[in-house]
């Protein structure tokens, strides 16, 4: 497991937390990034990042910090923003303003191994004129795409996008994806099969829900990045360095549950996991099963330790709490408009590795108990599959609507 020393280091470092300011020496733009270096190990987590509307900007406020003198972040260029202005915005407090139009999923991260640096990734697009923000045309582009078992309540929505002009303020209440990037990682794959029932392997059905849900996603205008697409393995902690490194909003895991034999017509459900120390014997049994693959000659308890207490003192947990609240009741309220029977086995917590590493709500989601009969039968039908994958997207789109909501407060 080679990855995990550094991954440890990495969080070690973070939770190095130090409470006399930092000196911000330097601004660039390299790289498609701006990049702060500081003159010591600076922890993310205080700072806040929201954006400012008309016209749009990203507004990152950095508390217990200062710059270095008044040059620094002067004279900042790039193509991909109207302007990038840094400035001592209170007395310890350095201000990040970058001025793109409109808004692109950024999520600034802090680079592996350079704990004194916090990189801003730049929009993809590149700007044009100065404010030439996107006025979109089409008014099909707004609406929820259409779907079975939709029409119902979307017949009020429709009148109202054909009539009135301004949807954008009404898309706000099922906003589009807007091109932000969610990581989907299919469980296990390779020789770890993940769950075996009847047969049937969860590395195999997990797969096949994943692509239905980068689909919907996709459907929804979001990009998807997928963990793997064919049936091959990777290392847990490959799986959310890729989410980190391709600046996603949200990675969701998928994975299948499954029960001893004498259990296995009683456990049936739905279940959706953040990461967080648990007590509760179910989700840790639960929790060690997923793990397996990756605490096979991982390094000692005492660093897990130290990864799982890093991960658990980050902000995320209450992002990935509400995610997993949106996706596990957007879920079950597809599954149960067609199905009977499907039992809420409600959203919870547990140490899983796939989540630990992170830096973004992350969550887990075991779809279904692969080993009951009738569940199994279910998990391996498409209409039951695309349930899912719909309930998924949805939970997804709403979190995050939800997210835009709190920023513009
Ligand atoms: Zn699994």
């Amino acid at each position: 497991m080679k990855p995990l020393p550094l991954l440890w280091l990495f969080l070690v470092l973070g939770t190095v937390l130090l409470n006399a300011s930092a000196i911000l020496e330097k601004a660039e733009v390299k790289k498609g990034e701006l990049r702060l270096h500081f003159n010591k190990a600076y922890n993310k987590g205080k700072i806040r990042h929201f954006a400012l509307k008309h016209p749009y900007r990203e507004v990152f406020d950095i508390p217990g910090a200062k710059l270095k003198n008044s040059t620094v972040g002067k004279h900042l260029h790039s193509s991909h923003c109207y302007s990038i202005r840094v400035s001592q915005y209170k007395p310890t407090t350095v201000r990040v303003v970058l001025e793109t139009g409109k808004g692109y999923g950024c999520m600034p991260y802090r680079p592996i191994l350079s704990y004194k640096s916090y990189h801003i990734p730049l929009p993809p697009f590149k700007v044009k004129k100065r404010h030439s923000v996107r006025v979109k045309t089409s008014h099909t582009k707004h609406t929820v795409p259409k779907r079975k078992g939709r029409t119902k309540h979307k017949h009020t929505t429709h009148t109202k996008h054909a009539v009135k002009p301004h949807i954008m303020k009404h898309s706000k209440a099922y906003p589009r994806g807007k091109g932000e990037l969610i990581v989907i990682d299919a469980g296990h794959g390779g020789h770890d099969t993940g769950a075996i029932g009847g047969g049937k392997r969860e590395k195999d059905l997990v797969l096949q829900i994943a692509k239905r849900v980068e689909r919907q996603l996709k459907k929804r205008g979001f990009r998807v990045y997928m963990t793997r697409r064919t049936d091959r393995f990777l290392k847990l902690p490959q799986r959310t360095h890729i989410a980190d490194r391709k600046g996603a909003r949200v990675f969701v895991s998928i994975h299948a549950n499954s029960v001893p034999k004498s259990k296995r017509n009683k456990a049936q459900g739905v279940e959706t996991f953040y990461l967080q120390k648990t007590r509760d014997a179910k989700s840790q049994r639960i929790a060690a099963r997923e793990n397996a693959a990756v605490l096979k000659g991982a390094s000692s308890s005492l660093s897990k330790k130290v990864i799982i207490d890093s991960v658990l003192a980050g902000p995320k947990i209450v992002e990935s709490n509400k995610l997993a609240i949106d996706v596990q009741r957007r879920i079950l309220a597809n599954l149960r408009a067609h199905y009977k029977g499907v039992r809420d086995g409600g959203v919870r917590h547990a140490p899983f590795w796939v989540l630990v590493g992170a830096s973004r709500p992350s969550i887990l989601v075991e779809v279904g108990y692969i080993s009951h009969p009738r569940e199994r039968k279910r998990l391996f039908t498409p209409a039951y599959q695309e349930q899912i994958a719909k309930g998924i997207a949805e939970g997804i789109q709403r979190y995050l609507a939800n997210r835009e909501r709190e920023i513009e407060l």
